[in-house]
């Protein structure tokens, strides 16, 4: 039985919690596809209100705190983050359905790092001095300033919302701006818990706020609204479009992480128990819903029988169950709709004659459980070309180097990709050539904090973490004084 926390299920909305214009709405467990909490909703009228109170707080309160102070006050969050840890992934696992351990061992950690990552920077983000020919003969003294872009919308998804609203919410607070948080529908409860730690670390009112909502409502109300300055949004690439159209209005920035469907290339000299190992974590890491999932696993075609096995091998180790039992390894997914719609491109695959090597069903239980699934397929196929956003694969041959780039770069997507060879020239040259925001070689979607993170083409626009991070959340303003 696992021992559920307080919910925490209000808008946290001007350092108050406060129920939503919209009524509620309910998150199911996904485990057991039952009932787990009734959510409030926020309307247009709260987003309104929430947008005057940050842009309150970002000429005023905020603007106010000392730039170290900012640090120390995202070092304070990750104290309490750290301290909430147990309660932070319970609630992760309960509402989204990641495997207990995995949120205990990664999401929350990420988002800590995330934290105190920033919070070092907070002192830190200077302009530059910049020598000029000067100003009709008289010399200048110009430079550059760093200013916050203003009041921004993170809009966060279900499939890892701590780890993924730390890249948003760290880097926006530390150059100044205020932040309004839209959790995603089906997993709101870990960021509505993380407004309390948010509460009693001691941020000023109105420099964070928690709007839960639906996204055609909440989330639309914030794209459109005139006083945000900044969308950062994770999520579908349908949505990503529209909160781009909607951004139109005020000329919104816009930072936005859409997913993928990258490769992962393996190379006839590549150490095959590493990619084993690799490949299926790729695949079948938290249920597959992962913008970075590897699930276009191109094998030279002299090793693919092996690697074939080896995944078969990995996806049948796979223990699919219930997210709090010790030895899970994987758990249900998010909702029915995900699990339909999985199913439903699994289907699709047979259909269009890849060959199913392993998995391919539901689990005849209560609760959204698929099986790890191995296809061995070609690049053309549905299964290979759209994100399914669950845990399967399609091991696809190659022939040579040059195929296996074409083949890597002939998708919609540029998120990830990741090269498995031994040959270090081979790996800087393939790296160079992918279409893909990252590159991970030898290892899996190495996520960091100091590692710039985002995608091209249909993954989306900007980039989150690292330096770029401080320049996605910042203005560039241009001084000259004529001497
Ligand atoms: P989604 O894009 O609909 O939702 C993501 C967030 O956007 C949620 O908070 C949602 O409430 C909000 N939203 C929805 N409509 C909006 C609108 N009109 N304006 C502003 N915000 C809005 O994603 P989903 O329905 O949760 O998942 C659908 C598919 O998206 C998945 O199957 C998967 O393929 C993809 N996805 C990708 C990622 C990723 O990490 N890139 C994460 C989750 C889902």
């Amino acid at each position: 039985m696992v021992d559920v926390p307080t919910l925490t299920t209000e808008l946290f909305l001007d350092g108050a919690w406060s129920p939503g214009g919209a009524g509620t709405f309910t998150t199911l467990n996904p485990a057991t596809g039952e009932p787990l909490a009734q959510i409030a909703a926020a309307n247009e009228a709260d987003v309104d209100r929430a947008v005057q109170v940050a842009t309150t707080a970002l000429r005023g309160d905020w603007a106010a705190v000392p730039p170290s102070q900012k640090g120390a006050l995202l070092h304070r969050l990750a104290d309490l983050v750290e301290r909430d840890a147990q309660t932070l992934a319970t609630l992760e696992s309960l509402d989204m359905g990641v495997p207990l351990g995995f949120a205990t061992a990664m999401f929350v950690p990420n988002l800590v790092a995330s934290l105190r990552y920033y919070a070092g920077w907070a002192d830190k983000i200077n302009g530059e001095l910049v020598a000029t020919d000067g100003y009709f003969g008289a010399p200048t003294h110009a430079y550059t300033r760093r200013e916050p872009v203003g009041v921004i919308a993170a809009i966060v998804p279900w499939n890892a919302p701590l780890m993924i609203l730390g890249w948003k919410l760290a880097p926006a607070l530390v150059s100044g701006n205020t932040v309004i948080i839209k959790p995603a529908e089906d997993a709101s409860l870990s960021i509505l818990h993380l407004g309390k730690l948010i509460a009693e670390a001691g941020f000023p009112a109105g420099t964070v706020q928690v709007l839960p909502g639906i996204g055609a409502m909440t989330g639309e109300a914030l794209a459109v609204h005139p006083g945000v300055q900044k969308v950062s949004f994770t999520g579908s690439t349908e949505v990503g479009r529209r909160i781009l159209r909607n951004s139109a209005g005020n000329f919104k920035r816009t930072t936005l992480e859409l997913g993928g469907k990258s490769p992962q290339i393996v190379f006839a000299d590549a150490d095959l128990e590493s990619v084993i190992k690799g490949a299926a974590m790729g695949v079948f890491f938290n249920q597959g819903e992962v913008c970075a999932a590897g699930t276009r696993i191109l094998v030279h075609r002299t090793i693919i029988d092996d690697v074939l096995e080896g995944l078969r091998g990995a996806a049948e180790a796979q223990v699919v169950g219930d997210p709090f039992a010790p030895e899970t390894t994987m758990g249900p997914l998010v909702n029915r709709a995900q699990r339909d719609r999985v199913l439903g491109y699994i289907e699709r695959g047979r259909g269009e004659g890849a060959t199913l090597v392993t998995g391919g069903t539901a689990l005849d239980r209560k609760g959204f459980f698929v099986t790890p699934t191995v296809f061995r397929g070609t690049n053309d196929l549905t299964i290979a070309r759209e994100e399914i956003f669950g845990p399967v694969g399609t091991v696809i041959p190659f022939d040579d180097d040059a195929e296996a780039i074409a083949l890597a770069n002939d998708n919609d997507y540029a998120l990830a990709a990741t090269v498995w060879t031994r040959d270090l020239a081979r790996a800087h040259t393939v790296s160079a050539a992918l279409h893909a925001g990252a590159i991970g070689v030898n290892g899996w979607s190495p996520l960091a904090p100091q590692l710039p993170w985002g995608g091209n083409k249909a993954s989306g626009i900007g980039r989150e973490l690292g330096y770029e991070g401080i320049l996605a959340n910042t203005e560039t303003k241009t001084v000259t004084v004529v001497l």
